[in-house]
């Protein structure tokens, strides 16, 4: 394909979105990430919140994060280039090893897994023991190492149900775990850590034991952004991600995954809807449903998605950076975690 057959392409999805000038210009550089990756032999995975010009020019494969680590299971290449943040390409090494995987930016961070520490699990678990722990994909490799198993947004009721345990440790987004603890009809308790190193006997009577940690995009949206909404647009169907607030889970016409939320839209058709995750999702979903109308909150973006640009995925290429790399003992800890998750599905 040349230069000029990417642009034409890219133009295709995205004529609506991206002005023609950034369009020409990006074409250029997807051209060019494209060959290095066929001469490397590189697969590249993209989040579903990747910025339009990238998501529909170079990933081989695009997803949520379930999707994606099961793609990364099964890739034959020999390097993986994640587009999307640390935790993710984390778990593509978990699950790959003898690969080399590559994080465009080294800046690609999150709030939500840097939200706790392995040290913290450990201090958890100690207070509960004998409770089985679940960590939520959106974690470093260190802290799914300390725990059973991980869950991503698609499963983690399926996962909790797989547990068979009246109580369950789930780490660590508070909004996540609240919106699970509704599903599976289960009390939920958030402990401190400075509290009587054994858990008192009332607390064990509790189900689910839950952590403060935020996704800093998701706690943003309110039920009040719903209702002003809805009184200019009475007829939107608004989606939302269970990282957000029970509140606005509540409020909202359907909650579900990046994945889920993407089949919804595809699926019904409705005159208008808001999507209330990352912006670039709204963006995205435009692009693949011309004839659908999206309402964007874009005042909310994540900072950290949003580092991984088409340039930084060219010299990632170029210069093999970054490189993410594990101590094996404690990958083979986080891997037993994360093919627990993926054998739930
Ligand atoms: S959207 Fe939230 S959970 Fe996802 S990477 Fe950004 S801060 Fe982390």
């Amino acid at each position: 394909m040349s230069i000029e057959e990417m642009y034409q392409e890219m133009k295709k999805k995205l004529v609506d979105i991206v002005p023609d000038v950034e369009l020409r210009y990006k074409a250029e550089l997807a051209y060019e990430i494209n060959r290095l990756k066929r001469e490397k032999n590189a697969v590249i995975l993209g989040h579903n919140y990747m910025e339009p010009a990238l998501y529909y020019s170079i990933p081989d494969f695009v997803g949520d994060s379930l999707d994606l680590s099961r793609k990364a299971a099964q890739t034959d290449k020999d390097i993986i280039v994640f587009c999307g943040v640390r935790f993710m390409a984390e778990t593509a090494k978990i699950l790959n090893p003898k690969k080399t995987v590559l994080l465009p930016s080294e800046k690609a961070g999150c709030s939500l897994a840097a939200s706790i520490t392995a040290d913290d699990v450990r201090q958890l678990r100690a207070r509960f023991p004998g409770v089985p722990a679940v960590a939520y994909v959106n974690t470093y490799a260190d802290v799914k190492a300390e725990v059973d198993i991980c869950c991503t947004s698609s499963n983690a009721v399926a996962v909790v149900e797989s547990l068979g345990s009246d109580t369950v440790i789930f780490l660590p987004d508070e909004y996540l775990a609240r919106n699970v603890a509704r599903e599976t009809g289960k009390h939920i308790i958030f402990p401190t850590l400075d509290g009587p190193k054994e858990a008192a006997a009332t607390e064990i009577d509790y189900q689910m034991i839950g952590w403060h940690g935020r996704c800093e995009v998701h706690e943003k949206f309110t039920v009040q952004d719903i209702q002003a909404v809805r009184q200019q647009f009475p007829d939107v169907v608004i989606l939302s991600h269970p990282e957000c607030s029970p509140e606005v889970v509540a409020a909202s016409d359907f909650s579900g995954s990046t994945n889920a939320m993407i089949r919804y839209v595809k699926e019904t058709r409705a005159p208008r809807y808001l999507v209330l995750t990352e912006c670039a999702m709204g963006d995205n979903i435009a692009a693949a449903n011309p004839d659908k109308e999206m309402l964007r909150l874009c005042s909310v973006r994540c900072p950290h998605m949003n580092q991984i640009t088409l340039e930084d995925t060219l010299k990632s290429l170029q210069t093999n950076q970054y490189v993410i790399d594990l101590p094996e003992e404690l990958r083979l800890r986080a891997y037993r975690s994360v093919e627990r998750m993926i054998a739930i599905g």
